[in-house]
């Protein structure tokens, strides 16, 4: 008899008496963590995945492992979480890893960079490929091991004060943009501006700044951006496929039994498919209000996306000639990359093509 159907046969009695027996599956009795994320609680799907988490390993273990879940700045700054890991103020964080490639290039390929993986992909490399496997000997090097968490799908290309007719117009323009991608926006002309999610909508309403990027419709409807800066661009081409990842300080979780490892990963792996489900499910409905509103939707002229695609593969030779970890990670990202889209060009794209304009 395992201890839940203890519990449920023999109620507080048996409750008390199971507590008191040494438990077989939660050595050392409960267990409490606190997880820092980097994200507000306004941004439900991304924060929720958190939640989400937390919940799931509470139910998992009966009640035994709980985790209360921090917004950003709450116990530390947004982007103070890794340090926190890695010092072992908090037991796990969650967050983009892309946030920290001043530390290290290398932490964008756990997340996304320009023209990376989409979604799938990005999983299919995690789980089946040697995406956890290669990030998780990095990460160690940060005191820390990774689970994804998470995935928002490809993004929109952000809100644009004045429509771009090509390449040319990117020059000079200033945009609010996440991490790793101003990199490549840089050297097609843009000038990259690091601004929190709460003031972007001031700073586009003054001109302050020209364009911003955030996420997708469901969450980008909730600031409002139309209103300001109508023309609405896609695709995201920078984040085709965001991976969100749990990390936990690996002392804390050597210190877990086996069976409360496995209900961490079965839990974060739950959060994940959840995540891109929320997204998924919400997107489409959010796109219509914003169209209705006001949004003028359009792809990228031809000439962008060329030229930023030619950048971004100068970028990652350079840093395979300057940087080891990204080099020996990014090696094998590349190869996937190829292989994944010379399959995925044949069923899936011709499937979802043919699919998307019919008139259903
Ligand atoms: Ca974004």
């Amino acid at each position: 008899m395992d201890r839940r159907s203890i519990i449920k046969h023999a109620g507080i009695a048996g409750v008390l008496a199971a507590g008191a027996a040494p438990a077989a599956h939660a050595q050392g009795g409960a267990i409490r963590w606190r997880l820092a994320s980097s994200f507000p609680k306004a941004l439900d799907t991304i924060f929720g995945a958190a939640e989400v988490f937390a919940k799931k390993v509470s139910d998992l273990s009966g009640g035994k492992f709980t985790i209360t879940t921090h917004a950003g700045g709450e116990l530390m700054p947004a982007f103070g979480v890794v340090d926190g890991v890695q010092n072992g103020t908090v037991e796990c964080c969650h967050t983009a890893p892309y946030y920290f490639f001043g530390k290290n290039e290398a932490f964008a390929l756990g997340c996304a960079i320009p023209f990376g993986l989409n979604s799938r992909q990005m999983t299919a490399w995690m789980y089946e490929g040697n995406g956890l496997k290669l990030m998780r000997e990095f990460y160690a090097k940060y005191n820390m091991i990774s689970f994804p968490m998470g995935n928002t799908g490809a993004q929109m290309g952000g809100w644009y004060r004045k429509e771009i007719k090509s390449v040319a117009d990117i020059k000079g323009m200033k945009m609010r943009i996440g991490g790793f991608a101003g990199r490549v926006l840089e050297r097609i002309g843009g000038v990259p501006q690091n601004i929190p999610g709460g003031e972007i909508y001031q700073a586009l309403e003054k001109g302050t700044i020209d364009a911003a990027e955030w996420v997708g419709p469901y969450d980008d409807l909730k600031l409002g951006f139309h209103k300001v800066a109508p023309h609405y661009y896609y695709p995201g081409w920078w984040e085709g496929g965001p991976q969100l990842d749990l990390y936990i300080n690996q002392k804390a979780y050597d210190s877990l039994s086996a069976e409360n490892k496995a209900i961490v990963e079965c839990a974060a792996s739950y959060a994940h498919v959840d995540m891109q489900a929320k997204y998924d499910g919400r997107n489409p409905g959010a796109l219509k209000t914003l169209v209705g509103a006001g949004a003028k939707l359009h792809p990228f002229p031809n000439d962008v996306m060329a030229t930023a695609f030619k950048e971004a593969m100068a970028l990652y030779e350079e840093l395979n000639a300057k940087n080891e970890d990204w080099k020996k990670i990014y090696t094998d990202y590349a190869k996937f990359r190829a292989d994944s889209n010379l399959w995925f060009r044949f069923t899936e794209a011709r499937f979802d093509n043919f699919m998307q304009a019919q008139k259903l």
